[in-house]
């Protein structure tokens, strides 16, 4: 017996789901401070803010799924109870839903990899986006050590993302040193986003609004089985030295001569 085909809506892939890597860092704004001990930065009533590559990976996930490429977009984010304010931002921004998977531990890029690893696992998104580094750590690690990880291509540094639902594949312009470089990945992907790429919108209030009803799932590095461990121990945090005030010259002459003589660089 033949049996009947199935309509064309049946026979459609689902949609593909994004998940977007939020981080909780102290504002661009604030002028930090080491503490007098040199044991770290100073953290007493800091304004704390979304990581502004955070912020453009969000806003490029929230496009695709505009355009009709995705059907839902995640925001997960890692550390202590009050990145449920960074992930209510998120979801404020346009995100579905978000996870927090919350620990106190002090979180290096490895850790936070293997729990981006795990959390893929888990949604099964066809595209992870995170930013190029946190502006607090600088570390730009964690996208090309989550990538490695899932064994997945990555677009680093990306000015421009192009999804192509029929071949599968996302084309991402990317900022390196020479230029732009143009890669074609094969979907799933992780990208990472540059400041070029977007620029992110703000929450309106009724959005503001809409977001406290939205959910955030709680989770532990114990229920995703990852330990949270570093190799890394941080022996003292100081002050960059003082800048010194800069002269002006009055010739090209002059200039090589300063070179040559007094700073010794030619
Ligand atoms: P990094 O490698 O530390 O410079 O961070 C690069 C990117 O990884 C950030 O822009 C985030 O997208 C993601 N990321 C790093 N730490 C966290 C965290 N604690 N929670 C969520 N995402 C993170």
């Amino acid at each position: 017996m033949q049996l009947p085909t199935l309509p064309f809506h049946f026979s459609r892939a689902p949609k593909m789901k994004i998940m977007v890597a939020v981080k909780r860092v102290v504002d661009y704004a604030v002028k930090i401070r080491v503490k007098p001990d040199k044991t770290g930065v100073d953290m007493s009533n800091v304004k704390m803010s979304m990581n502004p590559f955070c912020e453009i990976a969000l806003e490029e996930a929230l496009r695709i799924r505009e355009s009709g490429l995705a059907s839902e977009v995640v925001a997960v984010s890692i550390g202590p109870h009050q990145c449920v304010d960074t992930l209510r931002t998120g979801l404020a921004m346009g995100a579905d839903r978000a996870i927090h998977v919350e620990t106190t531990s002090q979180l290096y890029p490895l850790s936070i990899a293997k729990l981006l690893q795990k959390l893929v696992e888990l949604e099964k998104p066809g595209l992870l986006i995170l930013g190029k580094q946190a502006i607090d750590d600088d570390c730009n690690q964690t996208g090309q050590m989550v990538a490695g990880l899932l064994k997945w291509p990555q677009g680093t540094f990306a000015s421009k993302v192009v999804l192509d639902k029929e071949k599968q594949v996302a084309v991402v312009d990317r900022e390196v040193d020479g230029g732009l470089e143009t890669l074609c990945l094969d979907l799933p992907v992780v990208i990472t986003t540059d400041l070029r790429l977007n620029q992110p919108r703000y929450a309106t209030l009724p959005n503001i609004m809409k977001a406290k009803s939205k959910v955030i799932k709680k989770m532990t590095p114990e229920e995703l089985n990852v330990e949270i461990k570093s190799d890394i121990e941080i022996v003292q945090v100081t002050e960059p030295p003082k800048r010194k005030a800069g002269v002006i010259v009055s010739s090209v002459d002059e200039l090589v001569h300063k070179l040559k003589n007094e700073a010794h660089v030619i």
